[in-house]
Formats: structure tokens, C-alpha cells, sequence
């Protein structure tokens, strides 16, 4: 370019002001361990939406949605999908494991889900995950077995060891690792895709002598199946651009997994292999961070977590077998019982340093109605210190003393609450005592499964 062009250029030399304009996204996370009740959140808000997006996870994560007494479950596919005037959007950021995506529409084609495919855009530069989880499937399970004494016994000490998660990491690896696949490479030349999946299938072959990939197979149904999702398949960047910047749109971003399952942020190695905090929706979804509206937080009235890793306000007592009974806290995928604890607020203040909420979605209010007495953990000690962060070490979570305060059960049924005036005072207490001391007004009450029983404040 020419001193002269250069000079000439509106653009140089000014400071540009920071672009203010487009449609706002309104963001539904998780705050806690995952579980928190984000698809009833996500249902409710997805039903005045024009788009509904999804932008990291699998199908390793759940929603389940109950509409018209019939129960929705939703792992890859948007759970706003069920709004007939609405798109939903599987964003970059999202591993789609195609065959998966097909079973889990069909199964809701039974309860009554329709033309879901007309209503479905998936980005080309999304990753798919088809092979990766055959492989997994093989390798979770041996490990499984293998090793099943040892985590144990080791879980019963207390001790941080491997994670027996299954889940989708090996795709987001073989991102990083730049030897994954798109959608893109699969609907452009299927040669050319061929072979570079045949390279993949060599690769962990060659990793795992005894892993039998049946390449020709599974070359043939991505074949099948690329030609039924080619219809629905878009450049997501421009495509969010364009919602962003056309006539005014409600868009919708349902997160999956939740803070504390956060590759960076969460109790790292019981992680998830996304950042399911708010940055994952710019990067998941290729949008710009001003363009962000309301971020909506997930909190469960109490403290859940699957599987092994320090969980300090954990109830091993008749306190945490009643959260877990009357919460059903039992995995939805591996049917185990998930661990149950009192409502932390400093993870509740963590996740908000992170994600900066607009405001809070409390669920599951009704299942603390028999307590006497609800503490809630208000801060953390270590070595006789309040700390005002979230350790980041596994052993020195394991090591710190939670202070806890201490309020009275309301000791009735909120199930058929439907305003704030329907709820004990007792139980608006609670509400007000969570709001004050972690600075995050709640905006919703959950006090059922249902759609109605979602209580909104303001
Ligand atoms: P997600 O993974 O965070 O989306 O959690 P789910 O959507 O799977 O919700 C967990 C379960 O809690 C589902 O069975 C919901 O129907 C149920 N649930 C959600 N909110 C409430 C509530 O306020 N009260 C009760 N009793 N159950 C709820």
C-alpha cells in the first residue's frame, strides 16, 4: 500500500470505536458440576427464541425437557429444537458424532418431535467424532475393567487419580493435534476424506494394535450420512453474522456441561474437553464478545458431582442420601448415584468471576422442602485462613474447612408454588441469602419438573 492510500483511508490513524450494534445473544451455563436443570432453563427461554445454538460439548452432555407431560432427551441436538418456529444451531465449537445425532431425532420423532431436520443448521467447520468414539468405546472399557479395584478403592481414600469418564476428548485431542475432520473435509471430496480417514484409523492402530476398525464400513455409512446432513449444513460464521447483524432475532445459547467441568477452569482432570464458560460461546460459535447479551447462571438449590475429585460441601450422611432420593440424583448415561452436598457459594462466586452473570436460575427449591435445617457453605479455610478464591490444586480442594451458615427449613410443599408470594418466607430467605452473598440477583425458582413450575421473580 502507498503512503498515500494509507493516508487517505478513513480507518487510519482513528481510534475505531468498539462495535455496539447487532443482535444480543442471551447465554444459559451451567454453574456448578453439571445437572443443574439447564434444559428446563434453556426450554423456557427457547420458546420465545428465534435461533437456539449450541457451541461446544457432544453427545456426552444431557437436557432433558418435559413438555406436555411427555419427557424430551436432548445430548447433541439443541433442546430448543422442539420450538417448530425457531432454528437451532450446532456451532464449531460442538463434536458431532453423526450417527448419534440420527438416533437421538428419531427417538424424539416418537414423542412427537417434528421436521427437526428443516429446522437444524450445522457448521461446516464442526468437528465429527464417528470414529474417535469407536475407538473410545473400546478403550473406556478395558480401562474400565482393568482398573476398576484400584479406582475403588482409591476414590474411597479420597485420593485424585485417572478420570473414568467417557466422553469426546479424543475428538477435541485430534482437533488440537490437527489431524481431525470436519464437516467440511466430509462433504467435500469424499476421496480426499477417504484417505485422510483411513491416515486417522492407521494412527490408532497403530497406538492400539489389538483396535479392529472396520474402515471401509464406517467410510460407508459417513458416506450415507454426509448426503442427509448436506442440506442442513451452512458456513456457521457467516451464518451467525448474519443473525447477529440482520433484523431483530432472539438467539439463544444453551451451554453444556457446566463451570466446574471446564477444561481450563474446572477441577481439572474431572473435566470435560470444552470450555463450557462463557468464552467457549465466542469461540464455539465465531461471534464477537461484545455481541453477548444476558449470561444466565444454572445453580441447583444444592451441591451435585459425578464421579471421583474433592467436593468440599459433599454430605456423606443421611443429608446427602436425601438429596440424592428426592432429587433422583442418579447419572443419566451410567445410572450411578450422583453425590450430594449442600449449595457451595464459592463455587457459585467462582463461576461468576468467569462467566459474569446477569442473573441466577435456582432449580430444585421443592427437594429441600422436608429439611429442618439448610446450611449453605459461605466461605472456605485453609490452614485456618479464609481464602477468597477457587483452589485450582485437587489435594489442596480436598484440604479446606468450609464455613457454613445455617437456616431454617421451611418444612412445606413449594411444588405447586407459581409466584414469589407462593413461597414460604422461610424459603424466600433462602433465595435472598444466596442472592446477597454471591452479588447475582435470581431471576428464576425451579420448584418442579415442569415447564410451569419455573417461578419468575422479575
Ligand atoms: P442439565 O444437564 O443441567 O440440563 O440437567 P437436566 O435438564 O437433565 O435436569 C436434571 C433433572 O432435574 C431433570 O430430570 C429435570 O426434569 C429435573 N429438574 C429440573 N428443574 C427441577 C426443579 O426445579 N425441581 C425438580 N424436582 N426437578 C427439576
Amino acid at each position: 500500500m502507498s503512503h498515500k492510500a494509507c493516508y487517505t483511508n478513513p480507518g487510519a490513524g482513528v481510534k475505531r470505536p468498539r462495535n455496539d450494534t447487532g443482535n444480543k445473544l442471551t447465554v444459559v451455563l451451567g454453574a456448578q458440576w453439571g445437572d443443574e436443570g439447564k434444559g428446563k432453563v434453556v426450554d423456557l427461554l427457547a420458546t420465545e427464541s428465534d435461533i437456539i445454538c449450541r457451541c461446544q460439548g457432544g453427545n456426552n452432555a444431557g437436557h432433558t425437557v418435559v413438555v406436555d407431560g411427555k419427557e424430551y432427551d436432548f445430548h447433541l441436538l439443541p433442546s430448543g429444537i422442539i420450538n417448530s418456529k425457531a432454528l437451532s444451531v450446532i456451532g464449531n465449537g460442538v463434536v458431532i458424532h453423526l450417527p448419534g445425532l440420527f438416533e437421538e431425532a428419531e427417538k424424539n420423532e416418537k414423542k412427537g418431535l417434528k421436521d427437526w431436520e428443516k429446522r437444524l443448521i450445522i457448521s461446516d467447520r464442526a468437528h465429527i467424532d464417528d470414529f474417535k468414539n469407536t475407538f473410545l468405546r473400546l478403550f473406556d472399557f478395558h480401562q474400565a475393567v482393568d482398573g476398576l479395584q484400584e479406582v475403588q478403592r482409591q476414590a474411597q481414600e479420597g485420593k485424585n487419580i485417572g478420570t473414568t469418564k467417557k466422553g469426546i476428548g479424543p475428538t477435541y485431542s485430534s482437533k488440537a493435534s490437527r489431524t481431525g475432520l470436519r464437516i467440511c473435509d466430509l462433504l467435500a471430496d469424499f476421496k480426499d476424506f477417504s484417505m485422510r480417514f483411513k491416515n486417522l484409523a492407521q494412527q490408532y492402530q497403530a497406538m492400539f494394535p489389538t483396535l479392529e476398525v472396520d474402515v471401509d464400513g464406517q467410510l460407508k455409512k459417513l458416506k450415507e450420512y454426509a448426503e442427509r446432513i448436506r442440506p442442513m449444513v451452512r458456513d456457521g460464521v457467516y451464518f451467525m453474522y448474519d443473525a447477529i447483524n440482520g433484523p431483530p432475532k432472539k438467539i439463544l445459547v444453551e451451554g453444556a456441561n457446566a463451570a466446574l467441568l471446564d477444561i481450563d477452569f474446572g477441577t481439572y482432570p474431572f473435566v470435560t474437553s470444552s470450555n463450557c464458560t462463557v468464552g467457549g460461546v465466542c469461540t464455539g460459535l465465531g461471534i464477537p464478545p461484545l455481541n453477548i447479551g444476558d449470561v444466565y447462571g444454572v445453580v441447583k438449590a444444592y451441591t451435585t458431582r459425578v464421579g471421583i475429585g474433592a467436593f468440599p460441601t459433599e454430605q456423606l450422611n443421611e443429608v446427602g442420601e436425601l438429596l440424592q432420593t428426592r432429587g433422583h440424583e442418579v447419572g443419566v448415561t451410567t445410572g450411578r448415584k450422583r453425590r450430594c452436598g449442600w449449595l457451595d457459594l464459592v463455587i457459585l462466586r467462582y463461576a461468576n468471576m468467569i462467566n459474569g452473570f446477569t442473573a441466577f436460575a435456582l432449580t430444585k427449591l421443592d427437594i429441600l422442602d422436608v429439611m429442618d435445617e439448610i446450611k449453605v457453605g459461605v466461605s472456605y479455610k485453609l490452614n485456618g485462613k479464609k481464602i477468597p478464591y477457587f483452589p485450582a490444586n485437587m489435594d489442596v480442594l480436598q484440604k479446606v474447612e468450609v464455613e457454613y451458615e445455617k437456616l431454617p427449613g421451611w418444612k412445606s410443599d413449594t411444588s405447586t408454588c407459581r409466584k414469589w408470594e407462593d413461597l414460604p418466607v422461610k424459603a424466600q430467605n433462602y433465595i435472598r441469602f444466596v442472592e446477597i452473598h454471591v452479588g447475582v440477583p435470581i431471576k428464576w425458582v425451579g420448584v418442579g419438573k415442569a415447564r410451569e413450575s419455573m417461578i419468575q421473580l422479575f
